[in-house]
């Protein structure tokens, strides 16, 4: 019998002292069902990468929000030790469909592809889910497929997004949540830079189609003041691929990404998985009170 040490502090004991030691158990892929039981036996919670295939622009390649998804959960599990589970590469990118080579499915295909997942965690254990989502097309998906494991599994999930983390903070005048913006670029840089082209680069502000109603981006418009919820088609407010976020009058159209170098991605990159590491080791103790209610 041979003890091998988890990042966690939990320990494994394998049978067969033969083998090569286990170092890394934070990746699902590499284990054996039987360490997987093992490691669920420390640890009830799981992280769960997903993004998408669609288009960036003319400087990002279509695997930007899965690659960036990958790399932020297998940080994360470097970091803190979380089970990171394979990623879930394609999303819900219908509205991007005009532009070649993204590969879409409906939502309702995804919710319940999800869902079946969680069911499946949920068989051996797992009590909650953290997802490091890379596209928020799949957000409404997710979410729902969330309260379905809720409601069936007690499972506890966390829907988790970097632009949300990134969310209070300006990123050279620019926000994070822009498509192929400033920040995507850096953490597809950080996260495999053979999908970057900088020398393509150009984000350009968002079309406008009214005097009075301000497009925002494919589903988002303001109007004296407020917000309207108007889903369009990527193709009716870009022609590159790329748009401002912001408001137009307080972002420029621009080409220089200058600014997006290897230290400055790597240092966006360790935020994000600096603030996923605090809150999974938060979100490991929480918990709601149970509600009794009886119905006649
Ligand atoms: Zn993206």
């Amino acid at each position: 019998m041979r003890r091998f040490k988890l990042i966690h502090g939990e320990t494994i004991i394998s049978a067969t002292p033969d083998l090569i030691p286990v170092v890394d158990l934070t990746d699902y892929s590499n284990l054996t069902w039987v360490e997987i039981e093992e490691r669920l036996r420390g640890t009830r919670l799981v992280v769960f990468p997903t993004g998408s295939v669609e288009q960036h622009g003319h400087h990002l390649g279509v695997g930007a929000d899965w690659l960036q998804a990958d790399a932020i959960a297998r940080r994360v599990g470097e970091q803190c030790g979380a089970l990171v589970l394979p990623t879930l590469c394609y999303g819900v990118s219908g509205h991007h469909k005009e532009f070649p080579g993204v590969l879409t499915i409906t939502s309702d295909t995804y919710r319940r592809v999800i869902a079946e997942i969680l069911e499946s965690l949920a068989r051996y254990g797992v009590e909650k889910v953290v997802f490091v989502n890379g596209h928020g097309g799949n957000t409404g998906a997710i979410v729902e497929a969330a309260k379905e494991a809720r409601d069936r599994h007690g499972m506890l999930c966390a829907v988790t997004h970097w632009w949300d983390v990134l969310a209070s903070e300006s990123m050279f005048g620019h926000a994070a949540e822009e498509h192929a913006g400033y920040a995507e670029t850096a953490l597809t840089l950080a996260s495999r830079p053979e999908a970057v082209r900088m020398d393509k680069a150009v984000v350009k502000e968002t079309m406008q189609a009214d005097a009075e109603i301000q497009l925002v981006r494919a589903g988002l418009a303001r109007f004296r003041g407020g917000v309207v919820r108007i889903p369009l088609r990527t193709i009716d407010v870009t022609d590159v691929g790329s748009m401002t976020e912001a408001h137009p009058d307080e972002v420029q159209t621009t080409s220089d990404y200058s600014m997006i170098t290897p230290g400055y991605a790597e240092e966006l990159m360790g935020r994000v998985v600096e603030w996923l590491c605090a809150f999974i080791d938060r979100f490991e103790g929480f918990q709601v009170p149970p509600v009794e209610r009886a119905y006649p």
